[in-house]
């Protein structure tokens, strides 16, 4: 795949991980997650410049670029611990929104078919057509569920005269039967939007939709199990999209389309954890983040930490369930710090 250079996608990688080519199968074999940039914005409504989030969301981290991340609290080293590659940016012609979601979607299931997850920096949230599609090219049509984190349902039929852009793309693959209606949870909606004929469509397609008055009510980790319970029903993988105005536009102000009352970066950042963990996810993306419209890069800082949030716990999900994990104690959300931590010998050092 070519590289943008440095003005899209730099040829730098997420936080250091090694390059990886998604044209060459070699250079993917034996990766088990392969990060891929969509600098695309032309599906945007309002205000744009999400083409510059890849870049964004790859460097915004004031410690060292240097292939290693040890959490705190999970206790594992995501770019370590998985191995974890980064394909640079897919050339998305701008105003070219069909031929832009083609090459992506190719990266995409190339990525798949290697075995490998996709981890996809958007970009405007027209990229999860493709980006869900790919994952499905590999697994099978409607054969993946996908949870999406959103402050808008974005199941626009015609909007602008085009049934392509950011506010379509989870109707066109409930369309497309690369998703299934009933396999689709949506988490964090507010707002005015859609109106009542779309609400209609979404109901007749039995998407399961968490606005975020419910979530309150009910307290967001109920809102997690019921989710959860869906979306592995009678499936083979669960796609992870965070649209990053999903957070509250006080956590995230570098978006498009911001909406006043959402998630807390805390609540987001646990939510993500959680469902990486609990869940056999083949594919994720985080969308959204528009950095000419950031303030202190608050915006591109939570979205880097989504993302080593879900490579984090993934990590976190193979050591629980590893062959050799039984009779190993299982990571425990409640454990101090410092517990079982050995202060004598250079193992402090270690996660584990
Ligand atoms: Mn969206
Ligand atoms: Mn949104």
């Amino acid at each position: 795949m070519a590289r943008y250079g440095a003005q899209f996608g730099p040829d730098v990688t997420f936080l250091g991980v090694p390059p990886c080519d998604v044209t060459d199968p070699g250079s993917l074999a034996g990766a088990d997650v392969v990060v891929v940039g969509a600098p695309f914005d032309g599906g945007t409504s309002h205000r744009p410049g999400t083409r510059f989030g890849p870049q964004a969301i790859r460097s915004t981290d004031y410690l060292a670029h240097d292939g290693s991340r040890p959490h705190l609290a999970l206790r594992t080293d995501a770019l370590r611990d998985l191995d974890v590659r980064d394909a640079g940016d897919v050339e998305m012609p701008p105003g070219d929104i069909l031929s832009s979601l083609a090459a992506l979607r190719d990266a995409v299931a190339a990525v798949s078919r290697a075995g490998a997850i996709p981890l996809i920096l958007g970009g405007d949230h027209s990229i999860t057509y493709a980006d869900a599609s790919g994952v499905a090219d590999h697994l099978g049509q409607g054969r993946v569920s996908l949870v999406h984190f959103d402050a808008h349902a974005d199941t626009g039929d015609l909007e602008f005269g085009s049934l392509w852009g950011h506010g379509q793309p989870m109707r066109r693959l409930i369309e497309s039967g690369a998703v299934r209606g009933d396999r689709f949870l949506q988490i964090g909606l507010r707002g005015y939007w859609p109106g009542p004929e779309t609400l209609d469509w979404m109901a007749g397609q039995r998407m399961r939709s968490f606005e975020m008055t419910e979530i309150v009510a009910r307290g967001l980790d109920d809102v997690l199990t019921e989710a959860s319970a869906i979306a592995v029903d009678d499936c083979d993988g669960v796609f992870l999209s965070v649209d990053i105005d999903v957070a509250d536009p006080g956590h995230a102000p570098g978006t498009g389309t911001p909406e006043p009352g959402g998630l807390t970066a805390r609540q987001l950042l646990d939510a993500v954890r959680r469902l990486a963990r609990d869940l056999p996810v083949v594919g994720m993306d985080i969308v959204e983040v528009s950095p000419p419209y950031d303030h202190a890069d608050i915006t591109a800082a939570l979205a880097n930490r989504v993302v080593l949030e879900m490579l984090s716990a993934t990590a976190r999900r193979r050591l629980d369930t590893a062959d050799d994990a039984v009779g190993r104690p299982r990571w425990d959300p409640a454990l101090p710090l410092l517990s079982g931590r050995d202060p004598q010998g250079p193992a402090a050092g270690q996660p584990g």
